[in-house]
């Protein structure tokens, strides 16, 4: 199953002319889930053929202009396809204000249901076929969550040789087990998919988390992610003004990456201060604690394998 990321912006506070807004979309077999949506945010998504139809849900970490203010631009998109399943917009209070004040005063035709839903802890709030997007209160100068997004255990590996030891014959049964159920022999013995199928194994995750201080329990919550997207702000230089700020250093990212044992940790949303080349000096920083760190950019794609 297709896992895949899309950056769409890496830029904090204001875009820049190469850098949109903080924003990122996950396609996970065709369906999407947009994370922020910042202004722009339509033009990201344009250019990298995106079909905004397909999104089913977009999470909002919190309600600063600069991850919110692409959503009446998404919405009004609306008037231009059909759509019949419902928009979900999830993020913290004042979410819905903001939704259907926009939707209010801008006088937007929608001919499809928008679902809002306000969320201000760690909780369950979404979920489908084989997996669920939890969210994580974040501590910024207003609301903040985090997500995460995981999948279900996968079955095991099948194991052809046990299968004929136990005289299972090759051809639909085979698949019969290796889709959990049990299949009765001509003699009348039955055989479980455990005795054929390797230990489940983990399925994929995936975690967001912008515009942050430190928080203690972050590293738990975004553990064992395969890739972790994590503001890197600001270098170690600026550390004093990110906590005054409310916002994580590069290095303080790496560090929670580290620590909750991540595949990769893709840094985002940056200071406009910083050139395309002093961001260089962001990554090396962040490397020396974490070595799987990269600095996202914008129009990236990054493919979310299985893990081996
Ligand atoms: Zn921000
Ligand atoms: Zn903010």
């Amino acid at each position: 199953m297709n896992m895949e990321l899309f950056i769409l912006g890496t830029g904090g506070m204001m875009p820049l002319p190469s850098r949109s807004l903080t924003s990122v979309l996950l396609r996970r077999e065709g369906e999407l889930f947009l994370f922020d949506c910042g202004e722009g945010t339509q033009v990201s998504l344009r250019r990298l053929a995106l079909r905004w139809k397909k999104i089913s849900v977009i999470f909002v970490s919190h309600t600063h202009a600069d991850h919110v203010t692409g959503i009446p631009g998404i919405l009004m998109l609306s008037s231009q396809v059909e759509r019949d399943e419902p928009l979900y917009i999830i993020g913290p209070p004042r979410i819905r204000e903001y939704v259907e004040a926009s939707r209010r005063i801008l006088d937007m035709y929608i001919n499809y249901d928008i679902v809002v839903k306000e969320v201000s802890g760690q909780e369950s709030v979404f979920e489908g076929e084989g997996y669920r997007i939890r969210s994580y209160p974040l501590s910024h100068t207003k609301p903040c969550l985090a997500y995460s997004l995981e999948e279900d255990l996968r079955p095991g590996v099948f194991d052809p040789e046990a299968a004929h030891a136990l005289g299972v014959p090759r051809g639909p049964m085979w698949s019969t087990l290796q889709s959990g159920s049990v299949v009765r022999l001509d003699s009348g013995i039955e055989i479980r998919p455990e005795q054929v199928m390797g230990p489940r194994r983990p399925g994929r995750k995936f975690s967001f988390v912008t515009d942050t201080t430190w928080v203690p329990g972050l590293p738990e919550f975004v553990r064992d992610s395969d890739l972790l997207i994590c503001e890197g702000m600001f270098g170690e230089e600026l550390v004093e003004d990110a906590v005054d700020k409310k916002h994580l250093t590069a290095v303080q990212a790496a560090q929670i990456a580290r620590q909750a044992d991540v595949g990769r940790l893709g840094l985002i949303h940056y200071s406009p201060r910083y050139t395309e080349r002093e961001l260089k000096r962001l990554a090396h920083q962040a490397k020396r604690i974490f070595p799987a760190t990269f600095l996202a950019r914008d129009l990236q794609v990054i493919d979310l394998p299985y893990p081996e």
